[in-house]
């Protein structure tokens, strides 16, 4: 801490007072409470110090001195993964990315923007918009959330029907980086060479810089649907996405009785309740204008309706943003009503999606498992990434085998598991070491302070298995 201070860096010792242990432990913590199993791991858990990163240079001093002196090293954006990854679990320093909030340069013309890792993605977005260009995709934290911290931790979003995930070659065009070695270095990664960096858990180096290209911003529009089954929802989702007149940022579908339980106590459980459809199967769809009309003929098609006159976005006519009932959000309102919800991510590939729906809804009765998927666009096809909300009871540690065993039954037929149940990188997806991610390490930080305890292959030693796929992160694409 003092040779940092001697640096000109700003750093909250915990050790100096109250409120500065205050700080400190506020900001080793993260949404990781989500998940019955991570609260018992993680709780408690704190860095001794928080650096306050203002600039490039202030990073490369916090990842000097930690390499020269051995001491963990933690990146932190806004602090709203759910997995524990910015939890400092060894304790050490925690590097604070969000004063970092500079547009570096954008392209307004080509729709292209590079800035500071600590941007928070609203305030980007504000600034693109006004140009007439959107974030292809942001996470539903998109109000609060950091640009470092999405690529970092994050993997897709709203946006995803079209754009698929932040894994996807192209979705993000350059980082810059600094490595946590006695000397630090600067590399600037274009291509195919940022995969080992996205969604790494900042265990690979310190982002202080992002580029990623746009999309032209729509007027959006937003519409809720009902359907008599879950398979009549599911089924004019996955439509939705596919039509190709129609253009949808955001697709979701809430399995009943969803809004008149779980989300009952929000807005639009309110407004649903209004409307006769408090226990109807629901989708939510983000579109452009033109859609609106062949959306409503493609819901009755499938024996569904508008539940009400869709609105702009901009006016807030579901009482926050229709995203903020979407993706992890949903998990967010569940709990806020009955601390014992959990949940579920898994991927229903394209081609399987719908029968898999209706296996899930065969085997757990919705008092268990009630369905929420994500439209999802995988490597241009579409089909579902699952956020199930699970009702596994009150006792700590029968939720936590229940967790398991749902987890595993989805496994064993046919659903891949993108684990949010656990803090380790490769548990939550990739199950096999990943070879660019665990290669590049050694590199760029040779002693294994950036973020330790979150990287198994690095912590053991040794890889388990050969990675198939030469971008590495892939497989770990649909974990949030
Ligand atoms: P943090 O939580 O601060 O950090 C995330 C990880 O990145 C940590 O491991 C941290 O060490 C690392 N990190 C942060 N900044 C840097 C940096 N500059 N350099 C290197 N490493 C860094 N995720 C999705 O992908 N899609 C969603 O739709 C989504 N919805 C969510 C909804 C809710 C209600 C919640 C609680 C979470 C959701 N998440 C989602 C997870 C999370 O919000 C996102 O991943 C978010 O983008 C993380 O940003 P952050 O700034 O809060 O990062």
């Amino acid at each position: 801490v003092a040779e940092l201070r001697e640096r000109g860096v700003e750093v909250v010792d915990s050790v100096d007072s109250e409120d500065a242990a205050r700080r400190v432990a506020l900001a080793s913590r993260d949404f990781y409470w989500y998940s019955p199993k991570l609260k018992r791991e993680l709780r408690g858990m704190k860095g001794d110090a928080l650096v306050v990163a203002r600039s490039e240079e202030d990073v490369v001093n916090a990842a000097g001195v930690a390499a020269r002196r051995g001491v963990p090293l933690t990146p932190r954006g806004a602090g709203t993964g759910n997995y524990g990854q910015a939890v400092p679990m060894r304790g050490g320093l925690v590097l604070d990315l969000s004063p970092m909030d500079q547009i570096v340069s954008f392209d307004a013309r080509d729709g292209i923007v590079r800035a500071h890792a600590g941007i928070n993605l609203a305030t980007l977005e504000e600034t693109t918009r006004a140009e007439g260009w959107e974030l292809r995709q942001h996470p539903s934290t998109r109000r609060t959330a950091t640009l470092g911290g999405f690529v970092a931790g994050g993997s897709t979003g709203v946006g995803a029907v079209t754009h698929g995930g932040l894994a996807e070659d192209g979705a993000v065009l350059g980082l810059r980086v600094v490595t946590a070695e006695p000397s630090p270095r600067i590399l600037e990664l274009r291509g195919r060479d940022v995969f080992p960096v996205v969604h790494a858990y900042g265990t690979n180096g310190v982002v202080t810089e992002v580029e990623v290209p746009l999309a032209r911003a729509q007027p959006w529009w937003d519409g809720v649907y009902r359907f008599p089954t879950l398979r009549h929802a599911a089924k004019f989702a996955l439509e939705l996405g596919e039509a190709p007149a129609i253009v949808a940022r955001e697709v979701s579908v809430h399995q009943s009785p969803t809004f008149a339980r779980e989300l009952a106590h929000t807005a639009l459980g309110g407004m649903l309740r209004d409307a006769g459809a408090g226990d109807a199967h629901v989708v939510l769809a983000q579109m452009a204008k033109p859609s609106l009309g062949p959306a409503l003929r493609l819901a009755r098609d499938n024996d569904g309706d508008a539940c009400f006159e869709p609105s702009r976005s901009e006016d807030l006519a579901l009482g926050i943003p229709l995203y903020e009932y979407a993706w992890n959000h949903t998990t967010l309102h569940a709990l806020k009503r009955d601390k014992s919800v959990t949940y579920l991510q898994a991927a229903m590939m394209p081609g399987e999606a719908l029968d898999l729906v209706t296996a899930v809804e065969q085997r757990y009765g919705a008092d268990e498992l009630v369905q929420h998927l994500e439209v999802v666009r995988f490597g241009g096809r579409i089909g579902f990434a699952s956020l199930a909300l699970l009702r596994p009871g009150t006792d700590a540690a029968v939720a936590v085998d229940k967790v398991e065993e749902v987890m595993r039954w989805h496994e064993a037929n046919g659903v891949p598991v993108f684990n949010p149940h656990t803090h380790v990188l490769e548990d939550g997806g990739m199950k096999q070491t990943d070879w660019a991610q665990l290669g590049f390490k050694s590199g760029a930080d040779p002693n294994g302070v950036l973020n330790p305890g979150k990287m198994r292959a690095w912590e053991e030693g040794k890889a388990t298995t050969e990675a198939s796929d030469p971008r590495g992160s892939f497989s770990a694409a649909y974990r949030l």
